[in-house]
């Protein structure tokens, strides 16, 4: 199974210093992905990012895409960043049910015991997206500033089959793994991807470094590859009120 991501190269030119530090002195500076490169995007902003913070932004948004996203990117066979190979086993933390448990729903629980880690093949995979609601952006509304960030509620999207593939592994699933993600840290993945965009974007310096790529205005559309000819899947998606 695999899906096709829809993404066009936008490549912009190098800004001088990191976006972030404002440091010029690293010479080595590193090409930031706006948008995950493991989330297939392809807006590259060229030498942006000093070392130091490209380790930070780095980390956080390692954090965010493998807890929201989890292994289902290798599920749906997106590729995975630095073309590294998705393994032949993952891990997968399933709960057994007991006889008189019969519940399906879908919970969120910070209660991790009992999890037992298996290690199963890419078939066995739940192939389920966490999705993160908003509220609407208090700026448009008159509401005082604030450094909160809230999330309003959290859906989860299901690759097609997934009841058959819950059921195989045969308990209660838990999905993005044992370390949890917060609220805060979702909100730094979304503030470091419309900061490197907004810096790049107000620049108006683009570049287009190979005959596929495109401009900030969008012109000259790349097509993208067509990855195994397949279909995205329909997705079931449930809601829960996140807390
Ligand atoms: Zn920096």
């Amino acid at each position: 199974m695999a899906v096709r991501v829809i993404s066009q190269q936008i490549v912009f030119k190098p800004p001088g210093k990191c976006i972030y530090c404002g440091s010029p002195g690293d010479p080595n500076l590193h090409t930031e992905h706006i948008i995950p490169e493991s989330l297939g995007a392809r807006f590259e902003f060229l030498k942006a990012s000093c070392h130091a913070c490209s380790v930070k932004t780095g980390a956080v948004e390692g954090h965010v895409v493998s807890r929201l996203f989890g292994d289902t990117r290798a599920f749906l066979g997106m590729r995975r960043g630095k073309k590294r190979k998705w393994p032949e086993k993952f891990s997968v933390h399933v709960k057994p049910k007991t006889e008189a448990d019969r519940s399906s729903s879908l919970t969120m629980t910070t209660r991790l015991e009992g999890y037992e880690k298996k290690e199963v093949e890419l078939d066995y995979l739940p192939g389920a997206m966490i999705i993160f609601n908003l509220p609407p952006a208090g700026i448009f509304l008159g509401a005082p500033l604030s450094d909160e960030f809230r999330v309003a509620s959290c859906d989860i999207a299901f690759a097609a089959g997934w009841r058959e593939r819950l059921k195989r592994l045969g308990g209660h699933v838990l999905l993005g793994g044992l370390s949890a993600l917060s609220q805060e840290q979702f909100g730094l993945f979304l503030a470091k991807i419309a900061h490197s965009y907004a810096v790049a974007y107000s620049q108006r310096r683009e570049a287009g470094r190979s005959a596929g790529a495109t401009d900030y205005q969008g012109r000259t559309v790349h097509q993208p590859q067509d990855r195994q000819g397949a279909q995205p899947n329909r997705a079931a998606v449930a809601s829960w009120p996140c807390r």
